[in-house]
């Protein structure tokens, strides 16, 4: 059975006032067990609202978003879906709220009542997962942003949700403290067996998902894999950027140059380069 899905789902911020805005227009997708998936889109497109969607925090205005088979509008699964679907947001400071890491970990089993003996356990793991056991007495206050951002992600695991949602959690970082989430986030897919939703508008973090969905103007646009990158120029006019080697490479072939359509990795294009050479 799919973990999330979204069933034709609409939804409207201030409906039936004059500031009514519809974010989200019939979007329909849905995530396996397992699966890391990406969610890309410009801004506006609908990404936070697909999000807070996904654990109750918004209900659909029209059509259903189904979380393990629970509806979210259900209010009595409402504690259910949201143990199943943790969400981390961009910024960090605004997770924080204690000032030990440990206790800032231990905060959401806290609430949710779990015995003392199961959040330590709980908390040493959720810790483990991220890489920052050894910063487990310590203050948030003094770290990077990417280990801020690390500890939110250790809240959220505390948990124990099936899916994890990251709404652009690396946006605010620097290169370093982005690649040190998307291995965090890596780990957790491949090792600890939780879904992942990716939200970022960074094309090298999307291309490291296994799936990507693209919306825009709150529609799906796209849905599928690697693939989805041959439609250079409808994802540029999405307002995407193509990653590095991508862009490159579009603009080598709108000059004429015979290259591939779909080029992602530098390595790629350094070799349908080479090959071109020895043609000539
Ligand atoms: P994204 O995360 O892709 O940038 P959002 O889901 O935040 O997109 O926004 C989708 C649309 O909904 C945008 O037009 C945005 O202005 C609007 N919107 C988002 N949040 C609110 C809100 N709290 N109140 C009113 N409109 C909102
Ligand atoms: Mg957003």
């Amino acid at each position: 059975m799919n973990l999330v899905e979204f069933q034709n789902v609409s939804f409207a911020y201030n409906k039936g006032y004059a500031s009514e805005t519809q974010a989200l227009d019939g979007v329909s997708f849905s995530v396996g067990e397992g699966e890391f998936v990406a969610l890309v889109g410009h801004n506006g497109s609908g990404k936070s609202t697909v999000a807070r969607l996904m654990n109750g925090l918004l209900e659909p205005t029209d059509g259903n978003v189904v979380i393990d088979g629970m509806e979210t509008t259900d209010r009595q699964k409402l504690f259910d879906i949201r143990k199943t679907v943790g969400v981390v947001f961009q910024n960090p400071d605004n997770q924080m709220v204690a000032s030990i890491i440990e206790d800032d970990v231990a905060f959401g089993p806290e609430n949710i009542g779990l015995d003392p003996t199961e959040i330590r356990e709980r908390v040493d793991w959720a810790l483990e997962c991220v890489g920052m056991s050894e910063h487990k007495k310590g203050t948030p206050f003094r770290l990077s942003g990417g280990q801020k951002q690390r500890i939110a992600i250790a809240g959220i695991l505390a948990l124990k949700p099936r899916v994890i949602v990251l709404d652009e959690s690396t946006a605010m970082l620097d290169p370093v403290g982005r690649e040190e989430i998307m291995n965090v986030v890596e780990k957790l897919n491949k090792e600890e067996k939780i879904t992942v939703v990716m939200i970022t508008h960074f094309m090298e973090e999307a291309l490291r998902a296994d799936r990507m969905i693209v919306l825009s103007g709150g529609k799906v646009l796209m849905d599928g894999g690697r693939e989805l990158f041959e439609r250079a120029d409808e994802l540029t006019a999405a307002g995407l950027d193509l990653p590095v080697a991508g862009d490159v490479a579009e603009r080598l072939r709108k000059d004429g140059v015979d290259l591939k359509a779909g080029i992602t990795e530098p390595d790629e294009l350094v070799e349908a380069l080479c090959q071109l050479k020895s043609r000539t």
